[in-house]
């Protein structure tokens, strides 16, 4: 071995004994007679010292930051007052013996310091550089500590940790795919998987039962601060289950995991119905660490004279204390509400007396007044924010504000899980009438509803539910699941609803209806972000922080300058041409088909 000990481990039981460490410079203290140097390797810091009359070696005034060097050394006490107890090895340092430079760096373009913000783009291209930081290397040690967890909780439970391929047909998860020409049958295409869906359907048609994958997926969609286009999932499915089986068992393992990484208590799981998260919070993600909670107050404006408020949704959110918000503030919360799709946003002090102070007041009857105070729970000196029109986009827009109002940082005010149950099976209604699914074509309707989805048409197709459920951490789509539509017969009636002629769901999905045919077992299963939940663990607020090599938010590698141009040669053997390169900045579509 080069080294008896890891520099971050060096303590005082090992004072008067010879070690040797190795490492890079993290910075070095050069007082002319005696050189300081911090040596940093994966286990932390220790502070080396080679006194001026010491014989190492290496000239220790040529040694510069990020060197790697191989030190020799007794450990002693570091002298009275020169303790630092900002360092777990901060008690002793290293009396240096004999220094050995193992390779000399060139001065490193970004700061390598937990405590300094270097450019991202910088960051990236130099990723390697960055990974050397406390902060990055704790982020990855939490992740591997994570995935361990979730291994051992399933492995525990009889799930049986099986492989998907990466180069598949398209799968159905609403995004764009990724395409991987095929050199063997020109023209033709792999897609990478959006994610193992199909699969672990087949898996437990193939008797596998329960299944999990920490899996790799990919889809391109723009990034953002809780997207990348590539991500991990833990993905799981087990056969003979329903909802709760699924719920349970995944809340389970994710408890589990949590208490692993952080050692704190398993957080208790709320549950909410769709229709609820969307009324209480305005958002199908609802972060429960704060209230803040939207008011329905379309009865008290039911004979209302003030247009704005006729024949619509009203939801009031009252903002307590906030009364005397500056008028610029207010002008800025309007002009969110307008970006966020409503015509406008109507604000009201509560004044002393319960009377309101607002640019509409003069529109409102005083019993209009009374009532709002009243459904509100409004006193002296609160705010009342009130969005009108359809009830989704109400809810929609004050859910908004409501997180820019209340919303703590990542990383404060607990853990608050909640699985969102119920969801609608569809999100929206198409310009040609057609059900827009919200999850996956794939996904059972609540079996209360099927008489709805038989008859109904247009918007009433809205109200039909499905058995799909969702994790949500502190405002953080953690992941989605449901229970498996099973029978070849259903799920060609959820083709046609969603207007997916017979030959295209042949053409593109042939091989499930036809495992269907052979004794598929009813099935339900769920997957869930691993970046997302280490982020959220680690209080990072992007995912790229929980990354090894993420992409800039444009979806590029700065370091690797991926994507690049491919030679004309590989072109040929593809059997592709390039027409014209064009950047093609559109956002991925919505709805999975066809
Ligand atoms: N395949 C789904 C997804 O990636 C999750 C699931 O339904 O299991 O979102």
């Amino acid at each position: 071995m080069m080294r008896t000990h890891y520099a971050g481990e060096i303590d005082p039981a090992q004072c008067g004994d010879t070690v040797v460490v190795c490492g890079w410079v993290a910075s070095r203290r050069d007082h002319g007679g005696v050189v300081f140097l911090d040596i940093r390797d994966v286990a932390g810091i220790v502070q080396v010292v080679i006194d001026p009359d010491a014989t190492t070696g290496a000239d220790p005034h040529g040694i510069r930051a990020e060197y790697v060097l191989r030190v020799e050394g007794v450990v002693r006490d570091r002298p009275d007052g020169t303790v630092n107890a900002e360092l777990p090895t901060g008690a002793v340092e290293i009396a240096a013996t004999a220094v050995e430079v193992l390779n000399a760096a060139d001065p490193a373009p970004i700061p390598i310091d937990d405590r300094t913000e270097a450019d991202e783009m910088l960051r990236l291209k130099y990723r390697y550089l960055d990974l050397r930081s406390g902060r990055l290397q704790s982020n990855l040690r939490l992740r591997a500590k994570l995935n361990t967890a979730l291994r051992d909780a399933l492995g525990s439970r009889g799930f049986l940790e099986v492989e998907t391929p990466m180069l598949i047909a398209s799968t159905p998860e609403g995004a764009r795919d990724f395409v991987v020409p095929s050199r063997l049958a020109p023209g033709r295409c792999y897609a990478l998987p959006q994610s193992p869906q199909l699969f672990k359907q087949l898996l437990m048609v193939g008797g596998i039962d329960r299944y999990y994958q920490i899996a790799r997926c990919l889809r391109d969609e723009d990034p953002r601060a809780d997207r990348q286009f590539e991500f991990t999932q833990l993905d799981a499915e087990m056969s003979f289950a329903d909802a709760e089986d699924v719920m349970s068992v995944i809340g389970e393992v994710v408890g589990a995991a949590i208490e692993a990484v952080t050692g704190d208590a398993a957080p208790m799981i709320e549950r909410l119905s769709w229709h609820e998260a969307m009324a209480r919070f305005g958002s199908d993600k609802p972060d429960l660490r704060f209230g803040l909670e939207l008011v329905d107050a379309t009865e008290v404006f039911a004979a209302t004279e003030f247009r704005a408020f006729q024949g619509a949704a009203v939801k009031a959110l009252r903002v307590p204390g906030q009364g005397d918000l500056g008028r610029s503030r207010l002008d800025g919360l309007i002009e969110r509400a307008k970006q966020l799709g409503a015509p406008g946003l109507v604000w009201m002090r509560v004044q002393q007396g319960g009377m309101l102070e607002a640019p509409v007041a003069k529109f409102l009857s005083e019993g209009e007044q009374v009532g709002l105070v009243d459904v509100t729970g409004a006193t002296p000196g609160d705010l009342l924010l009130l969005a009108a029109g359809p009830r989704r986009m109400a809810d929609h827009v004050l859910g908004a504000i409501r997180l820019d109002l209340g919303r703590p940082p990542v990383g404060e005010g607990g853990r608050r899980l909640a699985w969102i149950v119920d969801f609608p099976l569809f999100e929206s209604i198409d310009d040609d009438g057609r059900p827009i699914p919200a999850h996956h074509p794939f996904t059972m309707p609540h079996p209360d509803d099927l008489e709805l989805l038989e008859h109904g048409s247009g918007a009433e197709l809205l109200d039909v539910r499905s058995l799909a459920y969702d994790l949500v951490l502190n405002g953080w789509e953690l992941g989605s699941g449901s229970v498996r539509i099973h029978t070849a017969e259903v799920q060609a009636r959820i083709f046609s609803v969603l207007g997916i002629e017979p030959e295209v769901a042949r053409a593109r999905f042939g091989f499930l209806l036809d495992a269907f045919r052979y004794g598929a077992p009813p099935h339900a299963g769920f997957a869930f972000g691993v970046d997302r939940l280490v982020a959220l663990l680690a209080g990072e607020e992007n995912i790229r922080e929980v990354i090894a090599f993420p992409k800039t938010q444009s979806g590029a590698d700065p370091l690797t300058g991926a994507p690049t141009p491919i030679e004309p040669a590989q072109l040929r053997e593809l059997g592709l041409s390039i027409t014209k390169s064009k950047q093609s900045g559109q956002s991925g579509r919505s709805g999975p088909l066809p």
